[in-house]
């Protein structure tokens, strides 16, 4: 199952089936779907954005379209996670965070490493594409080994 097809509706534990993606994620997602990362980029002045995004903060345009970023960046943000419900408490301790990529849009996102210390503010990181706790193939961020 992927994320293109709809993503899942929860409440606490209780699974209540999927929903389909928002307008404006859909082509992220089907990205994912083939392993590539995408951010919106403005067709009028090129500024590039987070998926989310449906104008440009640069010129107030809303012709937004998809270009695949180089999956590069580096840890911005960062937080070990102990204590998780549900699924998720199986994994702890894990780390989460936000990735800032070099074309310096900012994802929020998983945090794979060897060792959960060594991730750390501005270390290299590199997009991967894992199956996470909930079934869903998702966008993460391993640690560049030097
Ligand atoms: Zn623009």
């Amino acid at each position: 199952m992927d994320w293109s097809q709809g993503q899942p509706l929860r409440v606490g534990d209780m699974f209540l089936g999927l929903y389909q993606p928002s307008p404006e994620t859909t082509g992220f997602w089907e990205g994912v779907k083939r392993h590539e990362l995408l951010l919106k980029v403005c067709n009028s002045c090129g500024k590039l954005h987070h998926p989310r995004r449906i104008l440009c903060s640069g010129c107030g345009e809303s012709g937004l379209g998809w270009t695949r970023s180089s999956g590069k960046g580096k840890v911005y943000a960062f937080s070990e996670i102990h204590r998780s419900a549900g699924v998720f408490s199986k994994s702890t301790p894990y780390v989460v965070g936000i990735a800032e990529l070099e074309e310096g849009v900012h994802l929020f996102s998983r945090f794979m490493a060897r060792n959960n210390a060594d991730v750390q503010i501005d270390r290299p990181v590199d997009v991967d594409f894992q199956v996470l706790e909930q079934g869903f193939l998702l966008p993460v961020f391993k640690l560049r080994e030097e």
